[in-house]
């Protein structure tokens, strides 16, 4: 018998960056009507987890959102732990939550131990009018870093699915 608690591997992604980025909508993007939104309002921070299938291989994803605790830097370590994936979300009209970036990715390598597997992530593609941030700026941090990285709108959809997809694949290619 099969039920839906059961799987393979647990796959927990976080999002972070700055406050107004489009985490939360990313979030919901990717998982609206599929996926089953949980509130952790207790510990402070609030994920989604999704159920699929890989090669024959059952993945629960979890997708955990911060909930307002970056707006004063106060991302506790339990938010990190155990982390397989992660989205660095800038937003490419603000300049500054590029810059910030630097900041929370040393955040993440402090607090996490297995080298999570890491997207950066532009949103806001469909305000690319107004872009302030250079493709080629995104590109740039994420070689020097290692990083994968795309450019998502949450509002129009562009790329969020591959986003969460590529990040989801490549850890579990990691993992067999
Ligand atoms: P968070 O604080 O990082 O979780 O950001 P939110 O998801 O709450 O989004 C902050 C604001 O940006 C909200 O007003 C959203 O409607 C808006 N927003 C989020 N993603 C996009 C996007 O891709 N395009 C546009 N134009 N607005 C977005």
């Amino acid at each position: 018998m099969s039920t839906s608690s059961e799987y393979d591997y647990l796959i927990k992604i976080v999002l972070i960056g700055d406050s107004g980025v489009g985490k939360t909508n990313l979030l919901t993007r990717f998982t609206r009507n599929e996926f089953n939104i949980e509130s952790k309002s207790t510990i402070g921070v609030e994920f989604a987890t999704k159920s699929m299938k890989m090669k024959d291989k059952h993945l629960k994803i979890q997708i955990w959102d911060t909930a307002g605790q970056e707006r004063y830097r106060a991302i506790t370590s339990a938010y990190y732990r155990g982390a397989t994936g992660a989205l660095l979300v800038y937003d490419i009209t603000k300049y500054d939550t590029f810059k910030n970036l630097e900041a929370w990715f040393s955040e993440l390598q402090e607090n996490t131990e297995d080298d999570p597997l890491i997207m950066l992530v532009g949103n806001k593609f469909d305000l690319q009018n107004k872009r302030t941030v250079e493709i080629d700026e995104g590109k740039t941090f994420s070689k020097e870093n290692n990083l994968l990285f795309i450019e998502t709108s949450a509002l129009d959809s562009t790329n969020v699915e591959m986003a969460f997809h590529n990040v989801i694949e490549k850890i579990f290619n990691k993992m067999n």
